[in-house]
């Protein structure tokens, strides 16, 4: 081909009348996103081409941590099949648990589509290395809503409080950081294990740095060497090129339907860290004598390793989503955590509204942005493990799946929207200008926000 046959090939095909960039903002049109919001939406990411560049960075070298990982197990085809039945000798599970450890740096892992989802595999962890008269400490203050019934802070059925196991907390600062004195006074003779929760959930704490994560595990380490430091590290995988484990945590346990995942496993969760400790949750999640050695993968493994593989990239598209989000409100005036120039340590964006109404609305422009029942309006609704109505958006190919495009909000105030996910960036930025729709539809934004918004 000759230059000029080049040159001819780029502007034939769709764009051959229209450039590229009219050609998308009338795709949006058509899918009811307004030009004033498209236009305002692109300002804010002219300003965030560093940003995503880092974030691409960070995806980058993860992705070959992961590839590296595979190819040192030496995952083969065989490896893709899975066991039915009781699951002895299932190679492809042992070895995708092998490639876990290695991509935590950890001596072992247990990564299971029996594990149910995310507090069950925290539960897990807990139970297992938990014993009667052992005291469970969180120096970070109150954990995740579901965890609060494992661990019997509100009463529940089959608590470790049920089993005679204690728990303490220690706040966290009115700054957001470590109360280390609280800390080492709570630190007694019964203290077995210390649950750090990486991510802020569903409150508006800062979510913590794995260096932040490392300097608190030395502390306590110090105080007392042989605690079991257990980081909770739901959303936090692949955000940053280390992970808890790198730091010196124990065991660091997360869902499968959320990052490490990558929109493709179905169910599952994982336990990553000391021999020890991943033994002790295994004779629990099957049986004392079994252990590891059982637990038919079924047919699910192909799912399990193709989403780890896309987990680096996936994260890094979610990652897009929550700081263009940040950015896009923040610019409104809202409230945003983390702010929208802050440096990233998990997925989740929080957006404090102040009002029930603009939640909904927020909520319901993620819905409508879905590939899965976009046509379908989200309620508020009780929720078994939360104490408050709870709303939720997602039109995911896996059912509650949080690291596809989401957001989530207990109904009480500030009235806090929690937004995560988006398998592509490009969807991630479709469902955030779609919430914006929402809103300025329902006068709860003004676009003459857009043009005073010191842009
Ligand atoms: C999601 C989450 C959990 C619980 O996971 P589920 O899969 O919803 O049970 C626990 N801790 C944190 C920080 C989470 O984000």
């Amino acid at each position: 081909m000759t230059e000029t046959d080049i040159e001819h090939s780029n502007v034939t095909g769709i764009f051959a009348d229209n450039d590229l960039s009219g050609n998308v903002e009338k795709m949006y049109e058509n899918m009811e996103i307004q030009p004033e919001v498209f236009t305002y939406g692109n300002r804010i990411l002219k300003e965030l081409e560093t940003r995503f560049r880092e974030i691409d960075e960070i995806a980058e070298y993860n992705q070959l941590k992961v590839i590296k990982a595979m190819q040192e197990c030496r995952v083969g085809e065989a490896c893709l099949l899975g066991t039915t039945g009781y699951g002895y000798d299932d190679m492809g599970r042992d070895t995708l648990e092998a490639v876990y450890a290695k991509v935590f740096h950890t001596e072992d892992a247990l990564v299971r589509p029996q594990i149910t989802c995310g507090t069950h595999a925290l539960a897990l962890a807990l139970m297992s290395n938990l014993r009667p008269g052992d005291e469970l400490l969180s120096p970070v203050g109150k954990p995740y809503d579901t965890l609060e019934e494992v661990i019997g802070i509100r009463p529940s059925q089959g608590s470790l409080a049920e089993y005679g196991i204690t728990y303490r907390q220690v706040d966290l600062l009115a700054d957001g950081s470590f109360d280390y004195e609280g800390i080492g006074n709570a630190i007694n003779d019964r203290t077995k294990l210390v649950t750090i929760q990486r991510s802020k959930g569903y409150q508006t704490r800062p979510t913590f740095s794995v260096e932040q994560i490392g300097a608190l595990i030395a502390f306590i380490k110090k105080r007392k060497p042989e605690v079991i430091c257990m980081v909770d590290n739901c959303y936090g995988e692949f955000v940053e090129t280390r992970e808890p484990s790198d730091v010196g945590a124990d065991m660091v346990v997360g869902s499968l339907i959320k990052n490490p995942g990558g929109g493709l496993a179905p169910i599952g969760g994982y336990i990553a860290g000391k021999k020890s400790c991943v033994e002790h949750a295994a004779y629990r999640l099957t049986s004392p004598g079994l252990g590891k050695e059982v637990g038919a993968s079924l047919g699910i493994l192909k799912d399990f390793y193709q989403g780890l593989f896309l987990a680096p990239t996936v994260t890094a598209s979610a990652l897009k989503g929550a700081v263009f989000a940040a950015n896009l409100y923040e610019r409104l005036g809202f409230d945003v955590i983390p702010g929208g120039s802050e440096s990233r340590h998990d997925i989740i964006q929080a957006i404090t509204f102040h009002n029930p109404e603009s939640v909904i609305a927020f909520c319901q422009g993620i819905q409508a942005a879905a590939p899965v029942d976009s046509h379908v309006a989200p309620q508020a609704a009780d929720m078994p493990g939360y104490d408050s109505q709870v709303i939720m958006a997602a039109g995911a190919f896996v059912s509650g799946s949080s690291i596809e495009l989401s957001a989530d909000a207990p109904i009480r105030p500030p009235y806090a929207v929690y937004f995560q996910g988006g398998l592509t960036w490009q969807h991630a930025k479709f469902g955030i200008l779609k919430t914006l729709q929402f809103l300025v539809n329902k006068g709860l934004v003004n676009k003459k926000e857009f043009k005073c918004s010191n842009l």
